[in-house]
């Protein structure tokens, strides 16, 4: 009798435990505004929307970004320490789309409903206020705006476009309002250094952006596309729970 009861709240307990996984863990702190659970590799909203955390197929490096589900968003490795990334290290361009649909709004009038207009280095700049990105934005500014040497890095830039990634099938993290692409005078881009080149070939890297700048977007959740084997070192995304180990 007392072994099976002890086999029968052992039984329960794991049930009722299932425990969250550590990057869905991440996804869920990274987002407190959202209110979000894990349940039975599910993330969950508070309306009841669910969206599958592991998909349990394996993917290529191709499938990885075009099918991520929200467990291969944590796939690679954005190495903050790092002088330049390696050989496909690609880290926060696998995007659950359905995810970013949900949170962000799931056509270019339900994301421009969430748009505010802040001020940046003499424009206004566009940016969702979901998940606070614009207060982010904002001090990402402030921080800023007092180097006058970093100015020429900053200003003619550009955030909310409804659209697909460039000679792809998935949507751009522009069409949400999170992302900022600085002056692209001073950036650079892997395929305008490595022209023709596959996803897959070995390519040569390039930056002229400060690393003053990138430390201060990352400092407020912001990742940057010069941390990417496929660099664009004009682009920051805010994604929380990428730099929120
Ligand atoms: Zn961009």
């Amino acid at each position: 009798m007392k072994k099976t009861l002890i086999a029968l709240l052992t039984l329960t307990a794991t049930a009722a435990g299932a425990q969250t996984p550590e990057n869905a863990q991440r996804l869920i702190d990274a987002y407190p505004d959202m209110h979000l659970t894990y349940n039975d590799n599910k993330i969950v909203f508070p309306d009841g929307t669910a969206i599958t955390y592991d998909d349990g197929k394996k993917k290529d490096f191709k499938t990885l970004l075009d099918y991520s589900d929200i467990e291969d968003m944590f796939s690679m490795t954005y190495d903050t320490a790092a002088g330049k990334p390696g050989y496909l290290e690609d880290c926060g361009r696998s995007r659950n789309e359905a995810l970013f649909r949900k949170m962000y709004g799931n056509s270019a009038a339900e994301v421009q409903k969430n748009l505010v207009r802040i001020d940046w280095f003499g424009q206004q700049l566009p940016v969702t206020k979901v998940n606070g990105a614009n207060k982010q934005l904002r001090a990402i500014c402030n921080e800023l705006k007092n180097k006058p040497e970093l100015k020429k890095y900053l200003l003619k830039a550009s955030s909310f476009n409804w659209r697909q990634v460039r000679g792809a099938n998935r949507m751009s993290a522009h069409s949400y309002g999170i992302a900022v692409d600085i002056n692209v005078a001073n950036s650079d881009y892997w395929l305008w250094k490595n022209p023709g080149k596959q996803e897959t070939d070995s390519i040569k890297y390039a930056n002229r952006i400060p690393m003053e700048i990138v430390r201060v977007f990352e400092k407020h959740g912001f990742i940057w596309g010069g941390r990417w084997y496929h660099y664009d070192t004009m682009h920051f995304e805010y994604r929380p729970e990428i730099l929120n180990k």
